[in-house]
């Protein structure tokens, strides 16, 4: 028998968030609002992104709870509005976006297939586990950890602008927090 003797490194509130989906009244909104994807990074879902927090049908009225990723970040509209238009063109008329700012949104809660699809989008993951452990850093094109930073920030706040001294390639590095 394999024992899987890995750190578990899902923190807790994200567990809690990945149960809520699993015991949903609602599932089929879940998957209804996985075709909701991140404006700034259009592979990944605002679920796999860790910012979908919850789905009630109160009523007559579909309550959809996020926690945003960044405070002022300018993408959070847009997701409010892909949101209710996704439920909208699915027939859900009344559709109410809440925002949950408390606790503060992680990297870590962001899915493994989240980090795969950003290092295959160019885009350097930010590491599983905790925030404060430095996470190593490599190229998403050759896998290189001989790096250089070029600037704190990349094409968004939320990411730093590397290089990389193997392949030449320029790439974001998403933040971790
Ligand atoms: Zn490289």
């Amino acid at each position: 028998m394999t024992v899987d003797n890995r750190i578990p490194a899902l923190p807790a509130e994200e567990y809690a968030r990945r149960q809520r989906r699993v015991e949903s009244a609602v599932p089929e909104l879940w998957d209804l609002l996985d075709e909701v994807k991140d404006p700034e990074i259009p592979v990944i879902s605002l679920w796999e992104l860790g910012v979908l927090q919850e789905i009630e049908q109160r009523d007559e009225t579909v309550v959809v709870t996020i926690t945003p990723t960044y405070s002022g970040c300018p993408a959070m509209s847009v997701m409010e509005e892909d949101v209710v238009a996704a439920l909208h063109a699915a027939g859900h008329d009344q559709v109410r976006v809440e925002t949950r700012l408390s606790p503060a949104w992680s990297t870590t809660w962001m899915t493994d297939a989240a980090q795969e699809k950003l290092r295959a989008w160019g885009i350097a993951p930010p590491g599983c586990g905790s925030a404060d452990v430095a996470a190593v850093i490599r190229c998403p094109r050759c896998g290189s950890e001989d790096l250089r930073k070029l600037s704190e920030f990349g094409s968004t706040a939320c990411k730093a602008l590397y290089q990389c001294n193997s392949c030449a390639e320029p790439f974001d590095y998403f933040k971790p927090i």
